[in-house]
């Protein structure tokens, strides 16, 4: 590991400053499940690593007067996952229990999974995050299906952040300047980089993820399906999480429905949300969303697979949020 100077602020302002101070040469540091490993192959080398974990403002969990459940970004999963506020969240708690190792829960952080580098064995091993040949013409199995034409073909890796999108979460960021405030649908952190300078997340150096937070439910069901492999802590081939609104007839009004592991971002299928509007959830329906959700696949050389694997996870999403058996994860 490259030696890196440490900070450990106790309030936002002091962390955006810290960045501040020697822009793109740092690294913001929650449960360190992902960064550390990063440092210890050389992949990210900061000069500056800036600890947010002492900040108090960043661990609490709370309920608006309208409902609203707000997250700190350094709210650890397994807290996430015991909080009563979160009952009604299966989308999001499901995703934890997904992550199934009791050491990542409890160590990693929200903010940390919903900015976590992506997982793809090329970046992880050394090379550029973006393709140079290497994924086109090598072992792509467990790469992009969707969003996969420019050199971004890795996967966002973020178990949770499909389940935030569908229930129309917003991320509240400060920086990058002293007092900066924004409020970022959440779907607006992720981009496709298109070379080698842009990360795939959308925020500045010296911008920091604060909270999320969770519009109140209403009538929104919602669900997340994985595919996995099978137990143990390893990402998933696809997911999907859905969220319906259903009018008194059970008759779809909204449904938002999101894919992971499938396309360098959360892939948020507008045709999938097409696809159900106006009618009953059945296995027919919910299959109709799954095909029209992967209807843009392009897959690579090697993850044909994955489609039928996304279309299924889509339908089961579904399935589950309008409170069917599915079965599997
Ligand atoms: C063996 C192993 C298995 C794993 N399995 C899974 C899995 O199955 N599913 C899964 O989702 N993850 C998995 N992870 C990845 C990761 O550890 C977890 O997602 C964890 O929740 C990340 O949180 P953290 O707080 O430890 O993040 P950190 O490692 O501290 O940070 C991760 C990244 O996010 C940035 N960051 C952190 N907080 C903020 C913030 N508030 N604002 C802006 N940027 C921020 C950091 O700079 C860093 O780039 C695994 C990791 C390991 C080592």
């Amino acid at each position: 590991m490259k030696n890196f100077e440490y900070a450990a602020p106790r309030t936002e302002a002091q962390v955006v400053e810290l960045l501040s101070a020697a822009p793109g040469r740092t690294e913001i540091l929650a449960g360190g499940t992902d960064l550390v490993g990063l440092m210890k192959k050389m992949i990210v080398t900061p000069e500056l690593v800036v600890n947010i974990m002492n900040v108090d403002s960043l661990k609490v969990i709370d309920q608006d007067e309208d409902g609203s459940v707000v997250i700190g970004a350094a709210v650890t999963l397994d807290e996430v996952l015991a909080h009563p506020y979160l009952g009604n969240y299966p989308a999001i708690t499901d995703a934890i229990l997904g992550i199934s190792s009791m050491q990542l829960q409890s160590q990693g952080t929200l903010g940390g999974e919903v900015c976590q580098r992506p997982r793809c064995w090329f970046f992880r091993n050394g090379d550029p995050l973006l393709d140079q040949g290497q994924v086109s013409s090598g072992d792509n199995r467990f790469h992009a299906i969707l969003g996969n034409q420019g050199p971004a073909k890795f996967v966002n890796s973020s178990r949770i952040s499909p389940a935030l999108i569908a229930l129309d979460a917003q991320l509240r960021v400060v920086g990058p300047g002293e007092g900066d405030e924004q409020f970022l649908q959440i779907e607006d952190l992720f981009r496709v980089p298109r070379h080698a300078e842009q990360r795939e997340l959308v925020l500045e150096p010296n911008q920091l993820v604060t909270h999320v937070i969770l519009p109140s439910l209403e009538s929104r069901h919602n669900a997340t399906y994985e595919v996995r492999h099978g137990v143990g802590p390893d990402y998933p081939l696809a997911a999907a999480a859905a969220a319906l609104e259903l009018d008194d007839s059970g008759l779809v009004q909204d449904a938002r429905v999101v894919l992971g592991q499938v396309a360098p971002t959360p892939w948020f299928s507008k045709e999938a949300g097409v696809a159900l509007r106006g009618r009953m959830v059945n296995e027919q329906t919910a299959e109709m969303a799954g095909v029209a959700a992967v209807n843009a696949a392009t897959p690579l050389s090697e993850n044909e697979y994955k489609v039928q694997l996304a279309k299924v996870a889509v339908k089961r999403a579904i399935l589950r949020a309008a409170g069917f058996e599915t079965g599997g994860f």
